[in-house]
């Protein structure tokens, strides 16, 4: 379930994130960055229904996928 941080003052639209905060967090970062931490009329948070993940997301969830079972067997 993607979601993206949209400026409407601004005309931008972030990339995908996979997870809300994700997206909140990436909106924050523009608020202080590009308004001085103030609310710009019309951002927004929205979700991306239908959206497939890119090969490089699926390559990427795999390895971190494959990361955490080796430090989780590593353990034992
Ligand atoms: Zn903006």
């Amino acid at each position: 379930m993607p979601y993206r941080y949209r400026c409407a003052r601004c005309g931008t639209t972030s990339r995908l994130y996979s997870t809300r905060p994700a997206a909140d967090a990436h909106g924050e970062e523009h608020r202080h960055k590009e308004h001085s931490g103030d609310y710009p009329d019309g951002e927004q948070i929205q979700h991306v229904p239908g959206h497939r993940p890119s090969r490089a997301e699926v390559i990427a969830t795999v390895i971190a996928m494959a990361l955490l079972i080796t430090a989780l067997v590593s353990r034992i």
